[in-house]
C-alpha cells in the first residue's frame, strides 16, 4: 500500500521543541497533512517513552496506534476530509559529539526500533555512557561505530540512519565536523548503513553526484520541532504496513520499495549556501573560495554550506541516478503558497483560516500541493491554483538559504497579482 512516512521528528520533551507536540496532536497533524506512519521521535527520554506506552497500542508488526480514548478526544477537531489511519513507528535521534583523527566530531544520528522493549534495552546501554533525561535528543560522547554497535546488539531488527547528512555543524558529511566519506566514520560497520537524510538544504540530485552512497537509499523527513511542520519533507513508500514492510524497502529486500521523497527546494533550506548570518552574507561555492573563506565583512571564516560541501565531495557530475534509485518531488509548505497570495507572513491568523478552510474542503495538505486537479481550486482561489502548478513544475524563484537562515521560494510575480485584480474588469 501506499504509506507517506515522516521518519525524523521531536516531542515536547526536545529542547526548543513545542508544547504541542503530544501523542494526540500528532495524531491529528497527521491526518491534516496526509501522513500514515510518523515517528514518535525522543524514546530515550523516560517520560516521553512513559507517555507513549500510555497512549499506543500495538497496531501492525512494530507499529503503533493511538488508543481509542485519546483518539476520539482529538477526533471531532479533524476535518472528514482528512480522517486516515495513524501509525507510529518508535525512533530518536542522538547527537554524538566525540573526538576521532584528532578532530572533535558532532553527528546526529536518527535510531529506529521494532519494540518498546527493543527500544529500552538500547535506552539501558546508553544510560551508561551519558545523560538521555534532560533531553529528548541526547547528546551523548559516543562514537557512532560504537552507537550503531549498540543499535544492532539490541536487535537485527533495530537500525541507524544518519540524520541531514549535510548540515554543516551536526552531521557525517557536515563542514565543521563531520567526515569526508561513510567508511571514514562506520569503519568495518559501514555495511550495516543503508540510508541516509538528505536534509532540507540538499536533494537527491546533489546527493548523487557522490558515487559512495550508489547503494545508498535517500530520505527525507521533516525534523519537525512544532506539529505544523510535520511532512514538510517526507516519503512515499509502496509497502507493506508494517515496521518491516519501510526498513526493508529503504534496504531493498524485498518487494516492498521506496517511490520518491518528497523535498524542500534546497534552497529553502537553512544551510544550502555560505555566508554569515550575523554580517548578512550570503556567498556561493565559488565566491567563499575566491574570497578564501573568509567573511568580507568580519573576515572571519564563513559557514561552508551543503552546496558546497557537496561540490567538495562529489566525483561526477550531476545527472547520474543508480537504477534502483528512488525519484523525488519539490514540495512548498502549503502556508507558505497561501501567505504569498495574500502577501503576508504564513504565521499569519488570515493564513491558518485559509488553511484550514481548503483542508475541509479538499482533503489533506500534501493530497493539495500533490494531487488535486487545479481546475477544482482556480475558480475560487486563482492565485494559490497558480502557485501551486509552479511549484508542481519547478518554476519558483529562490534565495538561498544561509548559516541557519531559511532561504525564500517565490511561486507567485508581480504581474500575476495585477492579472488576477483585473477579471472584474471583463
Ligand atoms: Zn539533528
Ligand atoms: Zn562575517
Amino acid at each position: 500500500m501506499r504509506i507517506v512516512a515522516d521518519l525524523h521528528i521531536h516531542s515536547h520533551l526536545s529542547r526548543a521543541c513545542s508544547r504541542e507536540l503530544t501523542p494526540q496532536s500528532l495524531y491529528r497533524w497527521c491526518q491534516l497533512k496526509g501522513i500514515t506512519v510518523l515517528t514518535t521521535g525522543d524514546f530515550t527520554h523516560p517520560k516521553w517513552i512513559a507517555e507513549l506506552k500510555e497512549h499506543l497500542e500495538s497496531a501492525e508488526d512494530g507499529l503503533f496506534a493511538l488508543k481509542k480514548e485519546p483518539a476520539r478526544r482529538v477526533d471531532d477537531n479533524i476535518p472528514a476530509s482528512c480522517r486516515s489511519q495513524v501509525r507510529f513507528v518508535l525512533g530518536v535521534e542522538i547527537s554524538c559529539i566525540y573526538k576521532k583523527g584528532a578532530r572533535v566530531r558532532k553527528v546526529h544520528h536518527l535510531v529506529f526500533a521494532p519494540s518498546f522493549e527493543v527500544a529500552e534495552k538500547i535506552n539501558k546501554a546508553l544510560e551508561k555512557i551519558g545523560n538521555i533525561r534532560s533531553d529528548g535528543r541526547p547528546i551523548l560522547g559516543l562514537d557512532s561505530k560504537n552507537l550503531l554497535d549498540i543499535v544492532l546488539n539490541a536487535s537485527p531488527e533495530a537500525c541507524l540512519i544518519p540524520a541531514h547528512a549535510w548540515t554543516p555543524h551536526f552531521a557525517i558529511f557536515g563542514s565543521e565536523s563531520g567526515f569526508d566519506s561513510l567508511e571514514e566514520c562506520f569503519e568495518d560497520l559501514t555495511p550495516q548503513i543503508f540510508a541516509i537524510e538528505t536534509g532540507l538544504s540538499s536533494d537527491p540530485s546533489m546527493n548523487r553526484r557522490i558515487s559512495g552512497l550508489d547503494r545508498i537509499t535517500l530520505i527525507s523527513n521533516s525534523d519537525a520541532h512544532s506539529p505544523e511542520k510535520l511532512a514538510r519533507e517526507t516519503n512515499l513508500f509502496d509497502t507493506e504496513l508494517s515496521y518491516r514492510g519501510l526498513f526493508d524497502a529503504m534496504k531493498q529486500k524485498g518487494p516492498g520499495r521506496l517511490l520518491k521523497t518528497l523535498e524542500f527546494f534546497p534552497e529553502e533550506g537553512k544551510y544550502h549556501v555560505d555566508g554569515h548570518r550575523k554580517c548578512q552574507t550570503r556567498l556561493t561555492p565559488s565566491e567563499t573560495i575566491k574570497r578564501r573563506n573568509l567573511c568580507p565583512v568580519c573576515q572571519t571564516p564563513v559557514t561552508v554550506g551543503v552546496l558546497h560541501r557537496v561540490e567538495k565531495l562529489a566525483d561526477r557530475p550531476e545527472g547520474t541516478t543508480p537504477r534502483q534509485a528512488a525519484g523525488f518531488e519539490h514540495i512548498v509548505p502549503l502556508k507558505e503558497l497561501i501567505a504569498e497570495t495574500f502577501r503576508v507572513k504564513p504565521g499569519s491568523v488570515k493564513v491558518d483560516r485559509q488553511y484550514h478552510r481548503l483542508l475541509n474542503n479538499f482533503g489533506p495538505e500534501l493530497n493539495i500541493l500533490r494531487e488535486l486537479p487545479m481546475e477544482r481550486l482556480e475558480t475560487e482561489f486563482p492565485l494559490l491554483a497558480l502557485a501551486i502548478s509552479r511549484m508542481r513544475q519547478g518554476k519558483v524563484s529562490v534565495q538561498a538559504g544561509y548559516d541557519g537562515e531559511y532561504g525564500v521560494i517565490r511561486a507567485l510575480k508581480e504581474s500575476d497579482f495585477v492579472k488576477t485584480e483585473e477579471p472584474s474588469l471583463f
